[in-house]
């Protein structure tokens, strides 16, 4: 709580309608404070092997000790503790990479153990007020990268890691000709029952043949890359997926987010199922080393900004924008990946694109 009386101190009581997640961007001269902190933590923690990193850290049953996936570095920076959870609750290790800067669990989820992380109940949390709330969520990013998503015009999409349907039924009602997949079998039953032509599948895409034959125009990622133990392999296979011209469309939470840096441990992309942290950076790295030719990022300034619904006074509303822009994009990372030359051209638009050299 050190940091509240350090920011009644400095502040008063100002900023005391202002929600938290919002605070860190409104209050003059934070985010420079932050990322100060942020530069301090990572000069001052150790680096140690891995063979030494394993002695420090007990080893679940369902887990692996890991290198950073993204550069192949086994190094470890040892960084956050995040728990959760009452009664026995849970609790992991966040690491940094000290040679990319990726910050990942370690150990991690051994990935044929991963359905014991969704074996029950998970298809609960999907639904009730977090539905409306990520309708909401789908809506405003497909609109950031608009005209990709404003009509589907029968062309295929393959939403992965699809849950109980959620977002298949915005892209039926747009015209998209929808699938998925999902690896929670109660999930995928529930979207078929809500669903009217989209259709949603069990397992992995390469299981089932209506989409390991590919040639999908777009792909989406909703709140799922987090989850990946193997993203390199996902997405080898999601390029593969992907016809000529196509895109795949990311949200997940942004590793380089100021309330990270602010918050440690107790940030909110610390979940419970969250095996591994991405910035644009080396989400980069993700996608060039799997055949991707460019990304596009568009800044997450939070829901109720964007939807015009919050509270917050214009001036303030103006400096947390730019301090989202100034801090790399916000708490959630948005980003659009073009397979190839043809997608860039198609889709681009106004979006600022970085190529991708593999
Ligand atoms: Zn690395």
């Amino acid at each position: 709580m050190a940091h509240r009386r350090l920011g009644r101190l400095a502040y008063g009581s100002r900023y005391d309608n202002v929600p938290w997640g919002q605070r860190v961007y409104v209050r003059p001269g934070e985010r420079l404070i932050r990322e100060t902190q942020w530069q301090w933590l990572i000069r001052r923690s150790p680096v140690v092997s891995l063979e030494e990193y394993q002695r420090m850290r007990p080893l679940g049953e369902i887990e692996e000790f890991l290198s950073c996936m993204m550069c192949g570095e086994s190094r470890q920076q040892p960084l956050f503790q995040p728990t959760g959870g009452s009664g026995k609750g849970w609790r992991y290790h966040v690491t940094r990479c000290p040679a990319c800067g990726f910050l990942y669990r370690n150990p991690n989820v051994r990935p044929e153990r991963l359905g014991d992380l969704y074996a029950t109940g998970y298809s609960n949390f999907l639904t009730g007020k977090y539905a409306a709330n990520r309708q909401r969520r789908y809506d405003l990013t497909m609109k950031a990268f608009s005209p990709v998503f404003d009509e589907g015009k029968e062309r295929r999409l393959l939403d992965f890691g699809s849950g109980v349907g959620l977002f298949l039924e915005l892209a039926e009602q747009r015209g998209f000709d929808a699938c998925g997949v999902d690896l929670s079998p109660e999930s995928v039953a529930q979207a078929n029952e809500r669903l009217r032509r989209a259709r949603t599948y069990f397992g992995a895409p390469e299981d089932v043949p209506e989409i390991s034959a590919g040639g999908f125009d777009v792909i989406t990622l909703w709140s799922v890359l987090a989850h990946l133990p193997r993203p390199l392999e996902d997405f080898r296979t999601f390029r593969s997926l992907l016809g000529p011209g196509g895109v795949l469309l990311v949200l997940t939470v942004n590793a380089r987010s100021l309330l990270l840096k602010a918050y440690g441990s107790t940030w909110s992309g610390f979940t419970k199922n969250h095996l591994m942290f991405y910035s644009s950076t080396t989400v980069r790295t993700l996608l060039a080393r799997t055949g991707f030719a460019g990304v596009a990022f568009a800044p997450h300034y939070g829901d109720t900004i964007e939807a015009g619904t919050t509270a917050l006074r214009p001036d303030l509303t103006r400096r947390l924008r730019r301090n989202v822009e100034l801090s790399d994009g916000g708490n959630m990372m948005r980003m659009l990946a073009f397979a190839d030359e043809e997608a860039i051209g198609r889709w681009s638009g106004p979006l600022t694109i970085h190529r991708l050299n593999p």
